[in-house]
């Protein structure tokens, strides 16, 4: 190396000027990386003042397959490095807690569910308590929540066919789970996945969605597609943890707005073409 020339590195910023593009070890991508001291070509990254550099954006070179099984299997091998045992963060201690603060999550935080559940469950603490309220009397108990009317019909009336036609338990299978008022996929497979440890399906949240779509595991945007898509790809035995290690990764760095891709771990084996940070090519339509 010439002496007094220091190599630029990333910035953590995201703020970095004169970023060349580095050897990706991403054998799908298909990629022209650069060699060191070679000025980048139009595949490679553009230099702004202003963010990240960001390589060009094309469509996915011929012959990537995103869903290739190594592809895949990188993806699970560095989430189980990133998050090794994360689980659901709604605070619960039984399946009837966790169903009712999963319905409550809804267009809500965790951190926001996990605030209300506690003095919920000290004023009403069995199925049957809640069995036995109105919806309207509900509603100033989960108001804070938000959609609260909506969410204190599906509450009560869950707890009523719980307690009418399920002998005061919570099912587990999705079947009968899906019967209760308020509850889809996404809320019966927390139940099943978290409670009852059972791999019927994947959760689809709006991470999920998201960093499905950034990772170009699925081109889908509506839940129950995504769900089946990801079903196909990811080993039946990482469904539940998969989903987790998702919602938990869309939370701490590939958040929906500038995610935090200068840190991220799948950074060279992830090509969304909403980056703010890349060695590889963009790809433009994995994204939201
Ligand atoms: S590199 Fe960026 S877009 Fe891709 S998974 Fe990581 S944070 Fe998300």
């Amino acid at each position: 190396m010439v002496r007094g020339i220091i190599p630029r590195q990333p910035a953590k910023t995201g703020r970095h000027e004169g970023a060349r593009i580095e050897r990706s070890p991403d054998k799908h991508a298909g990629l022209r990386p650069g060699r060191p001291g070679q000025r980048p070509g139009p595949t490679q990254a553009k230099v702004s003042k202003q963010v990240a550099p960001k390589a060009k954006s094309t469509r996915a070179s011929k012959g990537y397959d995103p869903i290739a099984p190594e592809r895949i299997a990188e993806i699970l091998k560095r989430l189980d490095q990133l998050y090794p045992d994360v689980t659901c963060a709604l605070t619960h201690k039984d399946a009837w807690q966790l169903l009712v603060a999963t319905i409550l999550s809804a267009q809500s935080t965790d951190a926001n569910v996990n605030r209300v559940t506690p003095e919920l469950f000290r004023k009403y603490p069995t199925v049957a308590d809640f069995a036995a309220l109105t919806p309207e009397q509900l509603e100033p108990d989960v108001r804070s929540t938000g959609f609260f009317r909506n969410k204190s019909k599906s509450v009560v009336g869950a707890a009523k066919k719980i307690v009418s036609e399920f002998g005061g338990q919570v099912p587990d299978d999705m079947e009968r789970l899906l019967s209760l008022p308020g509850v889809a996929r996404k809320t019966a497979n927390v139940v099943l996945g978290t409670w009852f440890k059972k791999a019927d399906g994947l959760v689809v949240d709006t991470h999920v969605t998201r960093i499905a779509r950034r990772l170009e595991l699925t081109k889908n945007t509506d839940a129950p597609k995504i769900e089946q898509d990801l079903m196909k790809v990811i080993p039946r035995e990482k469904w539940i943890l998969f989903a987790h290690q998702l919602i938990w990764h869309g939370r701490k760095l590939c958040i929906a707005r500038r995610p935090k891709c200068v840190d991220c771990a799948l950074e060279n084996i992830c090509h969304a073409g909403d980056k703010t940070w890349s060695t590889v090519e963009i790809h433009k339509n994995a994204k939201l």
